[in-house]
């Protein structure tokens, strides 16, 4: 990727410089706004790293630079002791559509940077819809299993399935740059079938070594529009011998359902038959209070975007309680995702969330790790 560092402190541009060099980066470096007003071309490249103290001037006038040089690149801003200034800089970036990919706090932590800079470039990467039939064909597309717990009793109430694809040569892909291709080329259909065999070939295993756990799978819309998606649905159940009652469906991207009629025919089939459904994502403009109230969810799951800033955010928290509220009167389950600190997960449980999953309590597993864990 190409990269600018802008620090006046010379130590940081080549500490940044050497590590992004090292990962094969090519890198540029300035010392002041100065420099860059004179030539704001300097600025295109993927990654700025951007210190928010510049001698006289601010990194909240260098992102200025980049709104009127109407330049789009991904910035992580570098912050010492002046954090909620460096905060106010990263709304203001992003209320100017601009990429900004969050703080790191002085003295730097450099896994942490390059830990962006991955997957940044990941995100980067273009998935055609080929790579996708060849990962298909090779079987490159794995499962990882993410625990769901209880907030009040801390016991693991499931798994969350999550698509995991790490390919030969293109190294890991993450799901968020190649399910949206999948969904618009078709291939989603035979991808989502081929996860859902692992699933529930694996629940099967876990079931007969006396590991119980109810299964989250994610579904996009789309496959409830197929013409025989019930049918194979329930051939899958048979030659796997899995329960519904064990399988909780969550729908991504309610907003794309184009019939809604039919997805509520489909889903109250699917409840009848025993499946849990989650509206997933909660809150985005992907699922919305309409989909919540014409579709028969059974689970509620909220976002992550809102618990992320739950702890330190009045108007996150306000949401947050008020769509937990929403689900308590409309009598489904309420889940949290994305539960990083103890006082997120406090907070949740205090606001009478049922349960809740994220790096605080475990990151997703293959299965052999969640075996031990
Ligand atoms: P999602 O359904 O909202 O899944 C939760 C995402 O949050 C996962 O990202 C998970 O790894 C991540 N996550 C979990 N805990 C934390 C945390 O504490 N902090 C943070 N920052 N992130 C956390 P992942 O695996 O990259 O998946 C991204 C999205 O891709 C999923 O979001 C889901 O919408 C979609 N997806 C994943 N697998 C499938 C699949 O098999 N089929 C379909 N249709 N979509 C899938
Ligand atoms: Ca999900
Ligand atoms: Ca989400």
């Amino acid at each position: 990727m190409r990269c600018i560092v802008v620090d006046d402190d010379p130590s940081i541009l080549s500490l940044v410089g050497a590590l992004l060099n090292r990962h094969g980066h090519d890198v540029d470096m300035a010392e002041s706004l100065h420099e860059l007003e004179y030539d704001p071309n300097r600025l295109n490249v993927d990654l700025m790293v951007l210190d928010y103290r510049l001698g006289r001037s601010t990194g909240m006038e260098v992102i200025r630079l980049l709104v009127t040089s109407s330049i789009q690149s991904h910035v992580i801003l570098l912050s010492g002791a002046e954090r909620e200034l460096v905060l106010g800089t990263v709304e203001l970036g992003r209320a100017y559509g601009l990429n900004m990919l969050g703080v790191l706090e002085k003295p730097l932590d450099g896994s942490a940077l390059l830990r962006i800079v991955d997957q940044l470039q990941a995100s980067l990467r273009t998935i055609s819809s080929e790579h996708i039939r060849e990962a298909l064909q090779n079987g490159h597309f794995m499962l990882a299993y993410q625990p769901k717990f209880c907030l009040s009793t801390g016991q693991v109430t499931g798994v969350e399935a999550l698509a995991r694809w790490q390919d030969p040569e293109l190294g890991p892909v993450p799901p968020d740059s190649f399910i949206s291709v999948a969904e618009k080329d078709g291939q989603i259909t035979p991808l989502t079938w081929q996860l859902v065999d692992q699933a529930l070939a694996q629940q099967y295993r876990w079931r007969r070594a006396g590991i119980l756990v109810d299964m989250a799978i994610n579904l996009s819309p789309v496959l409830l529009e197929t013409d025989d998606f019930l049918a194979q649905f329930l051939n899958r159940l048979t030659v796997h011998d899995v329960m519904p009652e064990s399988l909780t469906l969550e729908l991504t991207e309610t907003r794309g359902i184009s019939d809604m009629d039919r997805a509520i025919v489909e889903l109250v089939r699917l409840r009848d038959l025993g499946f849990d459904i989650a509206i997933d994502d909660f809150g985005t403009g992907n699922a919305s209070m309409l989909q919540l109230y014409r579709l028969p969810f059974t689970q509620l799951k909220i976002d992550r975007a809102f618990v992320a800033d739950c702890h330190d955010d009045d108007k996150a928290e306000s949401i947050i309680h008020m769509i937990i509220d929403l689900a308590h009167r409309l009598k489904i389950e309420v889940v949290a995702e994305g539960i990083e600190t103890l006082e997120q997960g406090h907070l949740l449980k205090q606001l009478g969330c049922h349960s809740g999953q994220g790096y605080l309590f475990s990151r997703p597993m293959h299965a052999g790790q969640f075996e031990t864990w």
